[in-house]
């Protein structure tokens, strides 16, 4: 502790479920699910890595695709490195910020290292204009925008952003475009048009490189060459500018990737509508979907089936969010999820639950010892157990008629944890 800076001893860090999903079908980080064939035949032998990497071909490719030139252009170790440059050579102690909620947690987690006093404001279907228009004129050095935005998938109104932009000159927007190849909405265009712009973009979502990290920002030729001066001189490896030549050389591949996405997105969306869940209107790879009570039953029985999608409770109340992938995949995610809602369920009747149970509480009793003990349970005995004060409650009365079926006394949170968990007993 005693070399840790005194404001990060209690940092908490952001450690994200990477581990054992190699195996697994992944709709969880929003990558693309397959490998990117291109990237197939890649030899590391044939790149010379004794070499360090230079630069010059690789800006000047990457200045043609985009109609950009390579002066407003630096390339970053992915997204997360260009943030991290950029916030820590900005932000000063104690300045504001605004980070819109919900949204991709690194900007805050860059922020707070840097002691910023972060300003979350709710983005619901649309930029809150106004709002906005008067909190940035209190001194704020950053606004977040990320279009389409993570986890919610929406892109957000373009002249809301450029009236902003016009008349907040002291504030520099970030406008993260991490999913903007699956969307028609694109702002790089104010990166050029304004000095107090940045504009993140990345190679890890629709171009499948995000084991191999590269990123890359766009802005004024003043930040963008002041950015270059303070960063790490090879922070982007050679595996990655080549990669990067590679699959900007094969542009229609990519977008035949898109349209694919595309089409699956609106599959996947149609058959979740069907099933009565909300969707966020999304134009990324991934969609959120709102399973409301379900939630967490779906997120683990899915997971114990071997798809991942990433549950955002935490961001959105009942929602978790899926990555598009293959027609295959998707086939297989709906399987299964019919699997999981086609199931008997029995429901209790405790506080808090929304389901109307009135009819089947003692159903659901009866069942639960049996599926426990294996023992049939009759009416008599849930009613004189009713008589007594304190088995009104369904669920106290099923461990004691567990309890008395089983002679044992029964571990009251292994019930729990056997309930809680989401498994059906049918
Ligand atoms: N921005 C957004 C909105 C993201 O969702 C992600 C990845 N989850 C990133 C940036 C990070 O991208 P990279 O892999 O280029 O660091």
């Amino acid at each position: 502790m005693k070399f840790i800076k005194q404001a990060l001893r209690n940092f908490k860090g952001y450690k994200p479920p990477l581990n054992d999903r190699i195996d697994s079908i992944r709709l969880d980080f929003n990558e693309n699910t397959d490998e990117n064939p291109l990237l197939r035949d890649i030899s590391l032998f044939s790149l010379n890595l004794s070499i360090y990497p230079s630069y010059d071909t690789a800006y000047s490719v990457l200045s043609k695709y985009l109609n950009v030139s390579a002066d407003k252009l630096l390339l970053t170790n992915g997204i997360d490195d260009a943030l991290r440059l950029i916030i820590d050579s900005v932000v000063e102690i104690g300045d504001k910020v605004v980070i819109p909620s919900p949204t991709y947690t690194m900007y805050k987690f860059y922020c707070e290292l840097n002691q910023a006093n972060i300003i979350e404001v709710e983005f619901n279907d649309e930029i809150p204009q106004i709002e906005l228009d008067t909190i940035l004129k209190d001194n704020i050095k950053i606004l977040f925008i990320c279009s389409p935005n993570n986890p919610t998938g929406q892109v957000f109104n373009r002249n809301s952003i450029e009236y902003l932009l016009k008349r907040n000159p002291g504030t520099l927007f970030i406008l993260d475009e991490a999913y903007v190849e699956f969307t028609n909405n694109t702002l790089i265009d104010f990166a050029e048009k304004y000095d107090n712009v940045l504009v993140l973009r990345t190679f890890s979502k629709a171009y499948g490189m995000a084991g191999i990290r590269l990123g890359y920002i766009i802005g004024n030729e003043f930040l963008i060459s002041f950015l270059r001066n303070i960063s790490s001189p090879y922070s982007v490896n050679s595996v990655a500018i080549y990669a990067m030549q590679l699959v900007l050389k094969k542009r229609a591949s990519i977008d035949q990737f898109v349209k694919l996405i595309k089409k699956n997105r609106g599959l996947l969306t149609k058959y979740l509508q069907n099933r009565g869940f909300e969707v966020f209107p999304s134009e990324a790879n991934f969609i959120l979907v709102n399973f409301n009570i379900l939630n967490n039953y779906i997120v683990r029985g899915l997971s114990g089936k071997n798809i991942l999608i990433r549950d955002r409770s935490s961001y959105r109340k009942g929602c978790s969010r899926i990555t598009i992938g293959s027609i295959e995949q998707i086939d297989l995610l709906i399987a299964s999820i019919d699997e999981l809602l086609d199931k008997e369920t029995i429901i209790f009747d405790m506080d808090g639950v929304i389901i109307d149970v009135n009819k089947s509480h003692r159903l659901a009793i009866k069942k639960t010892v049996k599926q426990i003990t294996g023992k049939e349970t009759t009416d008599e005995e849930i009613n004189r157990l009713k008589q007594i004060s304190g088995f009104n409650n369904d669920w106290k009365l099923t461990q004691e008629l567990v309890k008395s079926h089983i002679y044992l006394s029964f571990r009251t949170k292994k019930l729990n944890n056997f309930i809680l968990s989401g498994i059906n007993i049918s």
